[in-house]
């Protein structure tokens, strides 16, 4: 993994996902050009970085990832009544609901970091989930978790791939990709944008990024936030032809009584998980990235760290609830890695 080289001796600093610019800065010249798109997407604002020598066809490009993503967005956000995922919702502890092989493809995964996790991942933890309001100050009350909270656990999702279809075993069940979804995106639009032949491109949707190409042997260098300081980095991580994703407890939050409560739910509680700060992964594609950022997020550093440890081309970086740094020891020893 690139990223091993790059941290070991950067010592301990803190990280916020986002892109320095000047890493990014080559020359303009005949040989290319940096195109930028920013939009807004799947509940946060996504972004394509692109190095090409033909605008007509980076236009093009731009305009497809946007499309792929906005695709996403419609097919899998729970917000979307519309959605194929609402459908699911509203009809699946009822009968098996078919759904596309894209978003059951989705799910598949998701169930499989559910199983490598022992359930510290869940989409099922909706359940529960549903009912915070991160914008409108709103959690849900004792009674109302103890409640639902039987109602969050994957082996009551059934798929059936010959059918195609989705089956919840418990009614009032409900799922949503939110630990997912972008990574997933976010691979799609890398495949797009590697089929129309661009061989160096960023792309990057909330704290989920991939690095395609390796910015010219510069190496892309991706900035972790502070988890409590905005405007600072805690540390800068090079990064080429691979994903990066952070998860934090500062994007979606609000405090009540002298708690952080944030959008990433221990399906063991149905409450904001408080062991770290931050976590940041890195692998081979998004769609791991993100899931195992939200995983580790869940499990803290202990569950955490020998998760990441026995997995092969995966790395993490963890900020605890006291703001100490953790690393596995692929990035501190790059020798040792497994
Ligand atoms: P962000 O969405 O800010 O990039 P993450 O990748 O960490 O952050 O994902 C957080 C999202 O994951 C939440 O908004 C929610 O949709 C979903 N989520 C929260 N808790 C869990 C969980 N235990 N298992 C699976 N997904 C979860
Ligand atoms: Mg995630």
């Amino acid at each position: 993994m690139n990223a091993k080289l790059l941290l070991t001796g950067l010592g301990i600093l803190l990280l916020s996902p986002f892109l320095l610019a000047a890493d990014t800065q080559r020359n303009t010249t005949t040989k290319g050009f940096w195109l930028d798109h920013k939009f807004n997407v799947m509940g946060t604002q996504a972004r394509v970085r692109l190095w090409t020598k033909n605008k007509t066809l980076a236009d093009i490009a731009l305009e497809k990832v946007e499309q792929l993503m906005v695709h996403v967005d419609v097919t899998m956000s729970p917000f979307k009544e519309s959605s194929l995922l609402s459908k699911v919702n509203r009809e699946a502890a009822d009968h098996p609901v078919k759904i596309s092989a894209e978003l059951f493809s989705v799910i598949d995964q998701a169930q499989q970091i559910a199983k490598l996790t022992h359930g510290a991942f869940d989409i099922s933890f909706s359940s529960v989930g549903y009912l915070y309001d991160y914008r409108e100050h709103l959690k849900p009350d004792e009674e109302q978790i103890k409640k639902r909270l039987k109602l969050i656990n994957y082996h009551s999702i059934i798929l059936d791939k010959k059918h195609s279809t989705v089956f919840f075993r418990k009614k009032g069940m409900r799922i949503d990709l939110g630990g997912i979804a972008k990574g997933y995106a976010i691979d799609l639009s890398i495949q797009a944008l590697k089929d129309m032949g661009i061989k160096e491109a960023l792309v990057t949707a909330g704290g989920d990024t991939f690095a395609l190409g390796d910015n010219g042997g510069h190496y892309w260098k991706v900035g972790i936030k502070h988890p409590r300081t905005e405007s600072k980095v805690v540390t800068v991580i090079p990064v080429a032809n691979e994903a990066i994703s952070t998860s934090g407890d500062y994007e979606r939050f609000f405090m009540q009584d002298g708690k952080r409560i944030h959008h990433i739910i221990n399906p063991e509680t149905g409450k904001s998980a408080s062991e770290v700060q931050s976590v940041t992964i890195i692998a081979d594609r998004s769609i791991l990235a993100d899931a195992l950022s939200t995983s580790v997020f869940i499990l803290g550093v202990k569950k955490g760290l020998a998760l990441i440890e026995n997995m092969k081309d995966v790395s993490v970086i963890i900020v605890d609830n006291t703001g100490k740094l953790f690393y596995s020891s692929d990035l501190l020893n790059p020798e040792n890695s497994p």
